[in-house]
């Protein structure tokens, strides 16, 4: 059946419009819109406790986050990092950049993840850090690649975009390497419309995000270093903070549509998923299915026959970072083959906190009898 109205690949979390609007009210009487306002610091405030972290720092998007991040830690410029090309783009053009070399590792079939076992082949005199991304929530072998850190004295900063809330060992997310970034952009989990957070093991590495977001500004008439804007403002704020008020639930909508989805994609031949760590909790943030490769018709061709009956999936992601032109020459001498096939057999599928369950019904169909 042809779906009459489109169904995108998400659907932004928005707090009812009377609770916003009675939240952002204050705003009239203080005029205090940005400047780490007292929105800001609640939801600073919150966030530690929600994710289970001692400290965080809100910037603008995740992008900064991630971008700001590593400038925090001062690498020589022309440093090598090691990271995945399995991304989104914001991953590699953080560490570019910031004049760093992304060095790209090849992926784990399985999860999706950077492959622990070929980072050390990859580390070179340049090497300076570690760059994981969780991708779609799926957590990093975080002990290995922590021990390979240790033992050649690298960073590690993982790219959390994906991964809010998720608890690994029954911490959160943020607790693991020397940073980690999340992002609160309207198409993640959490969104503060556009938002982003970093949280760093070390925890005077936050006085120098707070340079870096602020101008470098100290005080009035002292100028610490030469900082950027990427202060987050407090209508982003305010929106962060009615949409925690609601998270709970809305992880538990996503979790219950989420194991009716996959009871009935995996139904489905020649359609599997990708594998999480059993000490892991889920955020359910993407249902991304991965199709075999020896399957005719191909995932392009599925992709363009649910856009044409009104079913709007996402490549993600296709192409890997690695073979866009602006990382042609660091990626010559990478061999990527899992990443490459990866890459050309996913699909994220439409899934939202929001999704009806005859519209689950209704793509899946869709799939089985295209596939069929
Ligand atoms: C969304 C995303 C980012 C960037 O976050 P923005 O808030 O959109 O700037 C970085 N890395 C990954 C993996 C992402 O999905």
């Amino acid at each position: 059946m042809i779906s009459d109205k489109k169904i995108l690949v998400t659907k932004s979390s928005m707090p009812d419009y009377e609770e916003y609007i009675e939240a952002i009210r204050p705003l009239w009487d203080s005029h205090w819109l940005t400047n780490m306002g007292e929105y800001h610091n609640q939801l600073e405030n919150r966030l530690c406790e929600y994710l289970d972290v001692p400290q965080i720092s809100l910037v603008v998007n995740g992008h900064m986050a991630l971008e700001l991040a590593i400038q925090a830690f001062d690498f020589p410029k022309g440093s090598e990092i090691i990271t995945t090309p399995f991304t989104f783009i914001s991953t590699t053009h953080a560490i570019a950049r910031n004049d760093l070399i992304p060095v790209f590792c090849d992926i784990d079939s399985n999860t999706g993840n950077i492959d622990f076992n070929q980072i050390e082949s990859l580390i070179t005199d340049k090497t300076v850090a570690i760059l994981p991304v969780h991708v779609y929530g799926n957590v990093c072998n975080i002990e290995a690649i922590d021990a390979i850190a240790k033992k050649h004295n690298l960073k590690v900063i993982y790219d959390a975009a994906h991964a809010f809330g998720i608890k690994y060992n029954n911490r959160g997310i943020g607790n693991y390497g020397d940073a980690t970034i999340f992002s609160f952009h309207a198409t993640k989990v959490f969104n503060t419309i556009e938002g982003g957070a970093v949280v760093f093991a070390n925890p005077q590495m936050h006085e120098k995000l707070y340079n870096l977001k602020n101008f470098g500004i100290r005080g009035e008439e002292e100028v610490a270093e030469i900082g950027a804007n990427a202060k987050m403002n407090e209508f982003c704020a305010i929106m962060g903070l009615c949409n925690l008020n609601h998270i709970d639930q809305v992880l538990a909508t996503r979790r219950e549509k989420w194991d009716y989805y996959r009871k009935l994609i995996l139904a489905i031949p020649g359609i599997s998923m990708l594998s999480y760590d059993d000490n892991q909790t889920m955020n359910y943030s993407y249902f991304t299915i991965v199709l075999d490769n020896n399957q005719v018709p191909d995932r392009d061709s599925l992709y363009d026959y649910l856009k044409d009956n009104n079913i709007y999936s996402r490549k993600y992601f296709y192409p890997l970072t690695s073979d866009y032109d602006c990382y042609h020459k660091e990626a010559r001498n990478s061999k990527l083959p899992v990443a490459k096939e990866l890459s050309s057999s996913v699909l994220v599928l439409p899934f939202y906190e929001e999704i009806e369950y005859a519209q689950i019904d209704n793509i899946v169909a869709l799939i089985a009898d295209y596939l069929s």
